[in-house]
């Protein structure tokens, strides 16, 4: 099984969305092994966009991680990271294919309703960024055999 982090932006936490947003990973399937709520400081804001950090639009970044608290959470599932990454669309928002989250939530490059890691090492660095061991949930899932083939697990 494969662990992905997803971040929940404030853009989504001040509009309502966070719900709507948790309940197409749950029904996709994909289970929460680690949710919280989070309030970026400058320096983590910078760490964990540390290849934009001298981007123009940077401060813009920061500006908008900072607003308000994030939702994080932890999903796990088999190629979570690939299929949660389908799941987000394109970074600009206007341009994010309609049925992927970005597309049906948002309208902006910046804006775009949530982070989500870009592959199976990042995923690691930035669980390790947020979330310590006792921050895991481990638990029974009855309805696996019916979410996986028995070869796919
Ligand atoms: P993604 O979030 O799709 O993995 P990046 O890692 O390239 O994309 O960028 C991180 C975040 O920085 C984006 O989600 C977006 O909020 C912001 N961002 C990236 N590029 C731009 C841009 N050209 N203008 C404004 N914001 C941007």
């Amino acid at each position: 099984m494969e662990r992905t982090l997803i971040i929940l932006k404030p853009c989504s936490v001040v509009r309502g969305i966070t719900g709507g947003i948790i309940s197409r990973f749950e029904k996709k399937g994909l289970k929460i092994v680690a949710l919280k709520m989070y309030r970026f400081t400058k320096e983590k804001c910078a760490e964990h966009y540390s290849h934009l950090v001298d981007k123009p639009f940077y401060p813009i970044i920061e500006k908008s991680m900072m607003a308000a608290p994030s939702i994080l959470m932890c999903l796990e599932g088999v190629d979570a990271v690939e299929v949660v990454r389908q799941m987000t669309g394109s970074t600009n928002g206007r341009k994010a294919l309609p049925g992927t989250l970005r597309g049906d939530y948002c309208m902006s490059h910046q804006e775009n309703v949530v982070h989500t890691s870009d592959s199976v090492e990042n995923a690691r660095i930035e669980l390790d960024r947020f979330f310590s061991e006792e921050d895991y949930f481990e638990y029974d899932t009855p309805l696996s055999d019916f979410l996986y083939a028995s070869d796919e697990l």
